[in-house]
Formats: C-alpha cells, structure tokens, sequence
C-alpha cells in the first residue's frame, strides 16, 4: 500500500498543509498519511508554540479526513532526528508498504541544504505539492541534476518501485503560509484558513498573540 509521510513545523497546521494533502491522498491513492510535526534543535529559530501543542493541533486536524494520522516520532527522540533515519525507521515498521515522503515546493527548492539529501529517495519516493508564490527553478547545479535524475510525470511508476523517484503532483495551490497566519492570528482576524477546531484550540491556549 501507499504510506504517505509529510513532515513540517506546523505552527500551526493550515489549510495550505491540509487541503493539498487531501487532494493527493485521492490523486496517489494513498492509504495512509502521517502528519508528522518536527523537532527543531535548540540552534535554530524556536517554533511560537511548543511541541506539544504542535502535535495536538495536528491531532485535532487529523480528525477532518480517516486516511490522516498524527505521527510523534520525531518529537520523541531525545536527538534531533533527520529525515533520513524517519524513513529507515519507517521502512523497518512497514518492509512491504512503498513510502512516499511528502513535500512542499518551497522545500525541493533548498532541498541540497537537508542532511543526507541524496539519500532519502533510498527508503521513499519524493512527492512534491505545488505552492503559490513558488516556481519551479532549481538554482543550484547539483539539485537540478538530482531532478532530472529522479523525476517521474508518469504517478503509476511510483507503484512499480519501492523507492527513488521524485513526482511533483498535480495538488491545487493554497495560498497560506504559517507565519502569515500567525501575524494574521496576532491581529484576531476572523475566517482564516485553518479548521474551525484548530483555531478554537488557539484561541482556548492563547497561542500567537
Ligand atoms: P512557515 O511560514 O513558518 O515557513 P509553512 O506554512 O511553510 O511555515 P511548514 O510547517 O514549515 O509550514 O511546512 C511543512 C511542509 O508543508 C513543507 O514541506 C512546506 O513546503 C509544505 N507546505 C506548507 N504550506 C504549503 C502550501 N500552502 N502548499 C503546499 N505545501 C505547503
């Protein structure tokens, strides 16, 4: 089966993650799709609220579609995990499922700064969501070379083999980033782009303000 894996900060979960995530669940066929919040090391710029509240409002998202689920690995070890070790862990939990590890365009675009990049399509296929605002154009020569290695625009290959492609799908574009939303939420706008139950989980832990 398909196991969709998207990582992120989620601070907090939008629209923008939700709404194209359920587009490609129906446009890949994926049985599963773990939201799955990141630890961030204590060097880089700390998310606004703390992990625990990241995931509970990634829980309470999940609620809205039966093939989403919450995924607190990488919140549990006591290092940072890179993604790299997330898909061995998963590849060790499901052997027989093919794992796509989900992105946005934003992130293929500076993806030859991760840790271990040219690994991760070892384990998993790469799926990529288009995103407002974010063209397609690789400004480094070793990514660009890494694309058209990898790249597929056929989505039945994925099923043909376990791992190493890269797809960019046809998701619709949701014009909300996070830290747009939390000015936003900062400003007590009314009618933003992230379920009602997320925002009165917000407003009840006085996040943003
Ligand atoms: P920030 O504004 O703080 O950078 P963000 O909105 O990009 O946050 P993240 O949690 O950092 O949210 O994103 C997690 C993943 O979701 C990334 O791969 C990112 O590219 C993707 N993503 C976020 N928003 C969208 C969107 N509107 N459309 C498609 N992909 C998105």
């Amino acid at each position: 089966m398909m196991r969709a894996i998207f990582g992120g900060t989620f601070d907090p979960i939008h629209n923008g993650h939700l709404e194209t995530a359920a587009a490609l669940v129906d446009e890949l066929n994926i049985s599963s799709l773990s939201l799955m919040p990141s630890a961030v090391p204590p060097h880089r710029p700390q998310p606004v609220a703390s992990a625990k509240q990241r995931l509970e409002m990634v829980e309470i998202a999940c609620q809205q579609n039966t093939a989403f689920s919450a995924e607190d690995w990488e919140l549990k070890q006591e290092r940072r995990s890179y993604t790299a070790n997330t898909l061995s862990e998963f590849k060790t939990r499901y052997p027989t499922d093919i794992l796509l590890f989900v992105m946005g365009m934003d992130s293929l675009m500076s993806f030859h700064c991760w840790h271990q990049w040219r690994e991760l399509t070892k384990h998993a296929h790469l799926v990529v969501m288009p995103r407002a605002g974010v063209p397609f154009n690789p400004q480094d020569q070793e990514l660009e070379d890494f694309i058209s290695t990898h790249l597929t625009r056929d989505k039945n290959n994925l099923a043909q083999q376990d791992s190493g492609l890269l797809y960019i799908a046809q998701t619709p574009m949701i014009d909300v980033s996070a830290t747009e939303l939390r000015e936003r939420l900062q400003q007590r706008e009314p009618h933003l782009p992230l379920p009602t139950s997320v925002y009165n989980y917000i407003r009840e832990h006085q996040l943003y303000l």
